[in-house]
């Protein structure tokens, strides 16, 4: 058996790993968000989708990578988010912003360098972890995050 955070309204749901892919949240019935395996990738978000994805998000931790295609560091560290990605289990959630096509979100962040990881929890920045970092420091921060209670 596996929890699996509903993305709808934050439900903890215990699923059969072999049932994952047509789960649906036993208090609101939302198709839950199958997270086993390595075909949980890092979700795009942008200036636009920011608010949904991001500070409407409850119940999960949600990183966001802020990254750019030119910036050597980002490239070194995502296959890092991609693994926390594929092992998040629903716990958490991993995105990236490209700051280069979403200077809006950027700024309002004041994203001075790259990369830069954002982790939000209901809706508040509550950590902020600034360079390339060992994927073990980025998954202690997001167990932080976890008991973090608004
Ligand atoms: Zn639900």
């Amino acid at each position: 058996m596996q929890v699996v955070i509903c993305n709808k309204c934050g439900a903890k749901n215990r699923v059969d790993e072999s049932r994952l892919t047509e789960a649906k949240c036993g208090r609101c019935g939302e198709r839950l968000q199958a997270t086993a395996g390595s075909t949980s990738k890092p979700a795009v978000v942008t200036d636009q989708t920011f608010e949904r994805e991001v500070l409407q998000a409850r119940g999960q931790p949600v990183l966001v990578d802020c990254w750019a295609p030119w910036c050597g560091p980002c490239r070194m560290v995502a296959p890092v988010l991609d693994q926390l990605a594929a092992e998040s289990a629903g716990r958490y959630r991993i995105t990236k912003l490209n700051v280069d096509e979403n200077p809006q979100t950027a700024s309002r962040f004041n994203i001075a360098s790259i990369p830069t990881m954002l982790i939000f929890k209901d809706g508040k920045l509550i950590d902020r972890l600034i360079g390339a970092q060992p994927k073990q420091a980025i998954a202690e921060r997001l167990q932080v995050a976890l008991r973090f209670a608004a």
